[in-house]
């Protein structure tokens, strides 16, 4: 039986927007990317080779039995150097090089690429043929490319080990986006083997959605209330914004009662207890703390499950302030805390009628229901 070993370059530093590591750390359907990517490779040997810096990021991600990582370089085609250089002491057969930015690479197409080498390909690499129509820009007009004879080429891209180490060896000063092209500069044939569309690439917040979706999962909505009462003062905090007013709010925190409700309903989406039990009133580190503080610790709950907050829709309740002037404001700065698109956050308004204790302005109260994406896998968040 031929000799394996899957090398995963995992060490880009691309960032998704608002997050605060590289992408291939971040939680999908429970577990950090790079490891949903490695376990795809179950039962071969992995190495990994990763970016300067990210060393305690593995370990947490792969766990404590992992092969020790490689230490990438500057390109995708130097990192993947350095990592067939780390197989060299224990040279395989075959090597399959995989992006651990594509977790959802089936075994069907894994088998396919070995499959090709074991039949006598010096390489192959899976490929999808292209669906859209190509048009490239010319003069100002828009100029059709021919579909025929194009094709997408994805990964794991698999090769006879001597055969491509010695490529990348020959060709390091050339660019390449893939070891295809460096495979082609040494003149290696490769196979193509069919790809599959769901073994996408995730890059941008809309492939983690979809790719969160492939894996399946399941969408959860829950709802908070909270209400404060008028004190003293000349400004109220409502949904992070600070409004003038002929009163305060009274609370421990900055009794924002919107960010609460808010706060509270993201919490029951994960079945987290409410906002009391994760900031109790009684403890001073809260004391005037502004409410964003509370929303953002619900969110990375939710975060940290392999969750994404979809939507949220906040009322208020209340005779004054006005809210309507300052309705944009506090979406903004909603969709500013959660890390989403404004028309994603909803913030609405009525009154009381002069009924109860809005309608008589004692206080003022909010409603908000959260909805929260979950992945199938919700139990595998422990470790983290
Ligand atoms: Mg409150």
């Amino acid at each position: 039986m031929s000799r394996i070993a899957v090398l995963i370059v995992a060490a880009g530093k691309g960032e998704r927007t608002g997050r605060t590591g590289p992408k291939q750390y971040e939680p999908l359907g429970g577990l950090p990317m790079l490891r949903r990517t490695a376990d795809a490779f179950h039962g071969w040997p992995v190495r990994v080779v990763i970016g300067p810096g990210q060393d305690a990021l593995y370990r947490t991600a792969m766990g404590e039995n992992a092969l020790p990582p490689v230490a990438g370089g500057t390109r995708r085609q130097d990192s993947v150097r350095l990592g067939l250089e780390a197989l060299v002491t224990d040279a395989p057969d075959f090597v399959l090089i995989h992006d651990a930015a594509r977790p959802l690479v089936s075994r069907a197409i894994i088998e396919r690429v070995i499959a090709a080498l074991e039949a006598g390909a010096a390489g192959a690499v899976p490929m999808l043929a292209v669906a859209d129509t190509l048009r490239r820009q010319e003069d100002g007009q828009w100029v059709t490319v021919p579909r025929e004879g194009l094709w997408r080429a994805q990964t794991p891209q698999g090769f006879r080990f001597a055969d491509i180490l010695k490529a990348h060896r020959d060709h390091q000063a050339a660019d390449a986006t893939d070891d295809v092209a460096i495979a082609g500069l040494a003149g290696l044939a490769v196979e193509a083997v069919a790809g599959e569309e769901d073994n996408l690439k995730v890059t941008t917040e809309k492939d983690f959605a979809l790719a969160e979706r492939l894996l399946g999962g399941e969408t959860r909505s829950a709802m908070g209330y909270d209400a404060h009462r008028f004190t003293e003062g000349d400004h109220v905090w409502l949904c992070g914004v600070k409004l003038p007013h002929d009163h305060g709010l009274e609370g421990h925190s900055d009794a924002d009662a919107g960010l609460h409700a808010l706060t509270d309903a993201i919490l029951g989406c994960i079945s987290a207890g409410d906002i009391g039990q994760h900031f109790p009133p009684t403890d001073d580190r809260w004391k005037g703390a502004p409410s964003w503080k509370f929303l953002d610790h619900a969110h990375r709950l939710v975060r940290q499950k392999g969750g994404a907050v979809l939507h949220c829709d906040v009322t208020l309740i209340c005779e004054r302030p006005k809210i309507g002037p300052h309705r944009e404001a506090m979406r903004a700065r909603i969709a500013e805390i959660l890390s989403l698109d404004i028309d994603r956050v909803s913030v609405k308004a009525t009154t009381t009628e002069g009924m109860g204790y809005t309608g008589r302005r004692e206080g003022l109260a909010a409603q908000a229901v959260a909805t929260v994406s979950l992945p199938s896998r919700c139990e595998a968040v422990g470790h983290r």
